[in-house]
This record gives C-alpha cells, structure tokens and sequence, in this order.
C-alpha cells in the first residue's frame, strides 16, 4: 500500500540545481522511489549541455548510473518537460526560476528562501502543518498560475519545529530561544573553506537568524480563512557553523504560556504522531521523532541517520531555571531539512490527488 502510487503511474519529475549538495541528495532519495521518477536534470549555463556525470563533482557514495548520462539542462521551463519540478537553486536565481515553472504550469517544491515568507505559499512539513497547503488555492487564484509553489523551511528550522510541534500544540510556546550549531554541508558545495572551519566554530551564518525567527512563527502558526496566523511567540536565535558534516544541533529554552512539568514534556514528545495525512507516505520515517534520556545524546555522528535521515532525535529534556522547559534537538539537514522534506511535500500533494493536475 505504501509503495503504491495513488494513481497507479510514476509522475516524472525534473530536479533544478541538481548538481548541488541538495540536488545530489534529492538524486540518491529518488533513486528508487515509488512514486517518483527523475527524467531530467537541470543547473547553471555552466553545467548545461554536459553530461549530468561531468558536470557534478559527486559527494556521496556512487551516482546513480541512470542519471550520469542525462544531459543537463538549463532551468528554463521551455527546456524542462516534467510536470513536478524539485528545486535545490542557489536563492540569488531561486526567485525568478521558480515563478517561471510556476508560470508555466509546473509543481514546484522549493528549498530555497525567496518564497517562503510569502502569505499565499505555503511552507510545510507534513506532520506539524499539512493543513497549510490549503494556500495555493489562494496563490493561484491571486497570482494567476496555472502551477504552484510549496516550499519546505530552513534546514535549522526544520528541526526545532519538529522538536517543538507538540509542545506548542499542548502548552503553547510564549518565549523560544534557540541556538545552533550547524554542518558545514548547510552551506553548500564548495561552501566553507576547509581552513576557515577546521578545529574552529564560526559564530555567523549570512541571513540566518532572522530566516529562523521568522519560520518558525509561519510554521507553528495556525491556518483559518484563507491564511496562516503566525503563532504568537517571541523567538530569539543564534547560530553557529560547527566542524561536523552532516547534522544541525539545535538547543532550544522555551516558556510555555501552560508550565510543563519536565514529565509531562518528555510524555508529550514520546506520544506526538503528527498529522495523520502523513502517516502513509512513502518518505515518512517510522517515527519523525524520537525521544532519548540518554545523558550526552543526540550527537551528530551517532543519530543523524536515523529514520534514514528523516526523524528528528530529542535529547536533555529538563526543566530550565530561568524559562520552563530546555531540549536539544538534532536532524539531518540536507535530508530533513531539505531534500527529503520536499520529496515528502510531493507526495502530500501526491497522497491528496493535488499532483493529477499537473
Ligand atoms: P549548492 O551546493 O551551492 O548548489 C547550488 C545549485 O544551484 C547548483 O546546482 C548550481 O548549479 C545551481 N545554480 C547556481 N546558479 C544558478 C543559475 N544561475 N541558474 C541555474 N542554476 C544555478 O547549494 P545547496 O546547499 O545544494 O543549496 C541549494 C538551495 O537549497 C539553496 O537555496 C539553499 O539555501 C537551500 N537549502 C540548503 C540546505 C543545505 O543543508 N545545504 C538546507 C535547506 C535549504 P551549477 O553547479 O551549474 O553552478
């Protein structure tokens, strides 16, 4: 039942800026997806015209032997056929590319920023916000596209609002600060100069925590009548590329507008499900989140794979002096945070009959 698509067909599907850390990791992910088949690959001027295996300086294992030969494409949706686009774009080209498939009809699944604060786009994660697709309705009826635009939220983000979704659903979250610390594969290939990061902590990420604050409010906020009402906390964040390669950390101290015992935190997490419109899809790991007591965990190295990338691992969960409740929370930023949200996004969209119109 999971592995079969709803309509019974594989959808063919295009990745833009597919030579990228994101693209290559949307290209392992779709591999062998079930409901998913990727047909044409696209990036810069520089790497269109060459073969996909000439262009990509790959990072990860062994490229896929049907993808090597395509040949890439620019991202221009007169030259891309594929009716559901995943883009992994630099954001300095994310913005006119990605109207322009949207222009042309297309699904676009979007991991870049430029859309995301948009109050007619929807930024989602299945199991904390499903219900806030109802947005493209809005966005086609008032910008006139035939296709639409649903984006997946910074990888940082990502995580603290898995952590936090079924706090802010019980307690509701007044106050949040957050500080990170966060893999170098955030920043892209070649992204941080070795030199800059090694044995050393790099307390600035360009844009990063104002995109933080902001998310998180749109992605706890609470969709009525045609918009989503940002939830209302205040959110303070500070953010740190550390020498790890794949893994945000994110420590998180809230104060609940309802006090939380630190029992009744740790039960709350251990009992959250999410969204029950998520529950079947293929890309949904067996549990979007775990809760450890053991004392000097999550880690990156030792949890960041788990559910294949796709569960977000919550640890040190205690009572806080000053606010209520403190945590810290891992997830694996270029699969979670990024690829792998939009391929779950997809199949949302997929899994509701949303996708048969393209
Ligand atoms: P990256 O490794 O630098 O890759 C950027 C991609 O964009 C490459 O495929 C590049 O193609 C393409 N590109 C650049 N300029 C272009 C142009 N003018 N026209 C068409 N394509 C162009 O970056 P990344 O880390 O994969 O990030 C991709 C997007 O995802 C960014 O918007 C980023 O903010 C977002 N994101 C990243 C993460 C993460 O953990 N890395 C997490 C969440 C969101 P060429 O190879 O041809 O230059």
């Amino acid at each position: 039942m999971k592995n079969l698509p709803p309509n019974g067909k594989r959808w063919p599907v295009a990745i833009l800026g597919a030579t990228g850390a994101v693209g290559q990791t949307f290209i392992r992910l779709l591999e062998n997806h079930p409901w998913f088949e990727v047909t044409e690959v696209a990036a810069s001027e520089r790497s269109a015209g060459k073969r996909y295996d000439a262009a990509t300086r790959w990072l990860e294992g062994r490229m896929p032997s049907r993808v090597a030969g395509l040949m890439v494409l620019p991202a221009d949706p007169a030259r891309v056929t594929a009716p559901i686009v995943f883009s992994a774009l630099d954001s300095s080209v994310a913005g006119d590319v990605e109207r322009a498939f949207a222009v042309a009809g297309r699904w676009v699944l979007s991991n870049a920023r430029n859309f995301r604060m948009e109050a007619d786009v929807p930024l989602v994660i299945p199991e904390v916000n499903a219900d806030h697709l109802q947005l493209i309705e809005r966005q086609r009826q008032e910008r006139g596209w035939s296709g639409a635009i649903v984006t997946n939220a910074n990888c940082a983000a990502t995580v603290a609002a898995v952590a936090l979704a079924p706090l802010h659903e019980r307690f509701s979250i007044d106050t949040l600060f957050i500080t990170t610390m966060q893999a170098v594969s955030g920043a892209g290939y070649p992204g941080v100069a070795s030199l800059d990061i090694l044995g050393n902590v790099i307390p600035y990420i360009a844009d990063e925590e104002p995109k933080l604050e902001r998310e998180m409010r749109k992605l706890l906020g609470r969709y009525e009548d045609g918009e989503v009402h940002d939830a209302e906390m205040r959110v303070s964040a500070q953010t740190n590329r550390v020498a790890v390669e794949h893994g945000h950390t994110v420590c998180l101290t809230a104060l609940f507008r309802e006090r939380p015992t630190a029992a009744q935190a740790v039960e709350t997490l251990h009992a959250w499900r999410g969204a029950q419109s998520a529950w079947d899809l293929p890309s949904r790991p067996e549990h979007t989140l775990i809760v450890t007591d053991e004392a000097d965990r999550p880690q990156p190295r030792r949890d960041v794979n788990a559910g294949n990338g796709m569960t977000v691992t919550v640890g040190r969960v205690r009572e806080d002096p000053i606010l209520h409740i403190r945590l810290v929370a891992l997830g694996h930023n270029t699969i979670r945070g990024a690829a792998g949200g939009s391929v779950l996004n997809a199949e949302l969209l997929a899994s509701t009959g949303q996708l048969d119109t393209a």
